[in-house]
C-alpha cells in the first residue's frame, strides 16, 4: 500500500485511486519566460519520483502538466508587472518566441535529470476557449461577477475558501490594503478573466471583448479537460498553496461545485547556502551552471534524495562535489555485481535479495522516502559476496531512482567490455571531471593498448573497437 501525505488533510493517507488501474495526476508546470533553475528542477524530480514509484507498484498514469506560456504577474496575486512581457522586452522578441524559447530549454533540462515526460504536457495558449468557457460555469453558477476590468471571483460566496491553507483568509485579509480595482467587492477576490489594455500584447476575442486569462483559471480549464472534474493527485512547490492552489480550488467549487483532487502535494524549497535564492545575491543556478563546474546534472538529482520532498533541502558547492562523487562511487560499486555467480546458495541470495526489494519498496511507498530509499540501494551495492542478481535488483530500483546507475552511457554501441575497460573508463570519466587531462590521455593511452578507442563528444565518452 502507498502512503501519500496529504495537504489538504495534513496527514498521510493509504493510497486508493479512483479508477482502479489508471492514476490521473495533475502537475503545475513551468512559466517560461526564463530559464528553469536548480530549485525549480527540484520540483520536477519529485514529480518524476511520484510517477516511477506509482509505475513501480503497477498502475498506468494519466498526467497533465501545463507550460504557462500566457503571462501572469511578478507576484501571484495578479499584481506587478507581466513576467512574460517583461522577458519580450528584455530580449527584444515576440512573447511567443520567448514561450517557445524557454519550453524547449526546459523541456532539455528535465531530460538531462531523466524527468520523464507526463503523458499530456499542455501549453496554456491552446486552451484559451476552455478557460473561457470555465469562467462562464462560474458566473453562472453565481460565483463571478464583472467589473471594468474584468471578471473576478467572489470569495464572500465561498464558504470554505481557505481550505487548503487552513488560515482564515478572510480575517487576515480584512482591510488589508489599498485595491488595484476599486470594484473588486473583497480584497481576497482574484481575477478570473482580464480585459486588455490596448498596449497588452496577449489577448483574445472573447464575450467580454478583447481579454487574457487570469492564471489560476488555466489549470482548472486544463485538469477539468483531460482529467475530468475530480482526478487522483495535484502537485506543486509549498509556494502554490495559498494562493494559486486555493483558488484552483475555489475555481472547481464554483463550476462544479468540488474539489478537483484528492490529493494534493506540495515539495519544499531548495534553499542555496541555507538562504534563499535570489538574483541579486547571484546564486540562482541552472543545470548549465552545474555542468559548467564539471558537475554532471544527475549528481543534482542524487542530491535531492538526501532530503524528503516535505524537508527543505539545502544546495552548497561542497553539498553537490560530495554527490557528485558519491553517484560516482555507487556507479563502480554496483558494476563490481555484474555477471559474478554468488559464492553460496541460491536460496541465500534470493531470501537477501526480496528483503532488500522489500525495504526499497516500503521505503519508497512510505510518502516518497528517498533518504530511506537511497540507504537501501548503498547496502545492496555494497555487499560483499558479489552477485548478479544484486546488479539486476539495482538495475530494478534505478527505474525508480533515474541516476544511470547501470546504464553504461559510455558504450553507445553496446560493445560488450570487460569490467576493466569499463574501470578505466570510469577513473577517465572522473580524471575529465577534475580537469585532470594528462591522467585523461595517459588513461586513454591505456585503453588503447587494450584495443579500444575513446571519444569525447558532449553526451561523454564514446567507445568504439580499434
Ligand atoms: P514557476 O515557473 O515560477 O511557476 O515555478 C515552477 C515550479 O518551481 C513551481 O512548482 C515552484 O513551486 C517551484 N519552485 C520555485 N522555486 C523553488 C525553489 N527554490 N525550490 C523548490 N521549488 C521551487
Ligand atoms: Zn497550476
Amino acid at each position: 500500500m502507498i502512503k501519500l501525505y496529504n495537504t489538504l488533510t495534513r496527514k498521510k493517507e493509504n493510497f486508493v485511486p479512483i479508477n482502479k488501474n489508471i492514476v490521473n495526476i495533475y502537475t503545475c508546470g513551468p512559466t517560461v519566460y526564463n530559464y528553469a533553475h536548480i530549485g525549480n528542477m527540484r520540483a520536477y524530480i519529485f514529480m518524476d519520483n511520484l510517477r516511477k514509484i506509482l509505475k513501480y507498484n503497477g498502475y498506468n498514469l494519466n498526467h497533465v502538466m501545463n507550460i504557462t506560456d500566457v503571462g501572469h504577474m511578478t507576484s501571484d496575486a495578479d499584481e506587478g508587472e507581466d513576467k512574460m512581457l517583461k522577458a519580450a522586452r528584455r530580449e527584444n522578441k515576440d512573447v511567443y518566441e520567448i514561450a517557445n524559447k524557454y519550453t524547449e530549454y526546459f523541456l532539455r533540462d528535465i531530460e538531462r535529470l531523466n524527468i520523464e515526460r507526463p503523458e499530456h504536457i499542455v501549453k496554456a495558449t491552446d486552451h484559451i476557449k476552455e478557460m473561457e468557457e470555465y469562467v462562464k460555469d462560474i458566473l453562472k453558477n453565481g460565483y463571478a461577477y464583472e467589473t471594468k476590468n474584468g471578471i473576478y471571483f467572489d470569495t464572500s460566496k465561498l464558504k470554505s475558501y481557505g481550505e487548503l491553507s487552513k488560515v482564515d483568509l478572510k480575517k487576515q485579509m480584512a482591510g488589508a490594503r489599498v485595491e488595484v480595482d476599486n470594484e473588486k467587492k473583497n480584497p481576497l477576490d482574484f481575477a478570473l478573466w482580464i480585459k486588455a489594455p490596448k498596449e497588452h500584447l496577449m489577448k483574445w476575442d472573447s464575450s467580454f471583448g478583447l481579454c487574457y486569462p487570469g492564471w489560476h483559471i488555466e489549470c482548472s480549464a486544463m485538469s477539468r479537460k483531460y482529467l475530468g472534474d475530480v482526478f487522483d493527485i495535484h502537485t506543486g512547490g509549498v509556494d502554490h498553496i495559498s494562493i494559486h492552489h486555493e483558488n484552483e480550488i475555489a475555481q472547481s467549487r464554483g463550476a462544479t461545485g468540488k474539489n478537483p483532487a484528492k490529493i494534493w502535494m506540495h515539495v519544499e524549497f531548495l534553499l542555496i547556502d541555507n538562504g534563499k535564492m535570489s538574483k541579486s545575491l547571484g546564486n540562482v543556478y541552472t543545470l548549465d551552471d552545474l555542468e559548467k563546474r564539471g558537475i554532471e546534472p544527475l549528481s543534482y538529482r542524487y542530491l535531492s534524495y538526501t532530503s524528503h520532498y516535505r524537508n527543505k533541502l539545502n544546495f552548497t558547492w561542497d553539498g553537490i562535489k560530495s554527490a557528485q562523487t558519491a553517484l560516482n562511487r555507487l556507479r563502480e560499486q554496483t558494476l563490481l555485481h555484474k555477471d559474478k555467480e554468488f559464492n553460496g546458495k541460491n536460496e541465500e541470495i534470493d531470501k537477501k535479495v526480496n528483503e532488500y526489494e522489500k525495504m526499497f519498496r516500503d521505503a519508497i511507498n512510505d510518502d516518497i522516502n528517498m533518504p530511506v530509499a537511497i540507504s537501501v540501494v548503498w547496502k545492496v551495492a555494497r555487499e560483499h559476496n558479489k552477485s548478479n542478481k544484486y546488479f539486476e535488483l539495482i538495475k530494478k530500483f534505478d527505474k525508480v531512482l533515474s541516476l544511470d546507475l547501470v546504464k553504461d552511457e559510455l558504450n553507445k554501441e553496446n560493445i560488450e567490455i570487460s569490467e576493466e575497460i569499463q574501470m578505466l573508463l570510469n577513473e577517465r570519466k572522473e580524471a575529465r571531471k577534475n580537469k585532470d587531462f594528462k591522467t585523461s590521455d595517459i588513461l586513454r593511452d591505456k585503453i588503447k593498448d587494450k584495443g579500444y578507442i575513446v571519444k569525447d563528444t558532449k553526451d561523454g565518452q564514446i567507445i568504439e573497437k580499434e
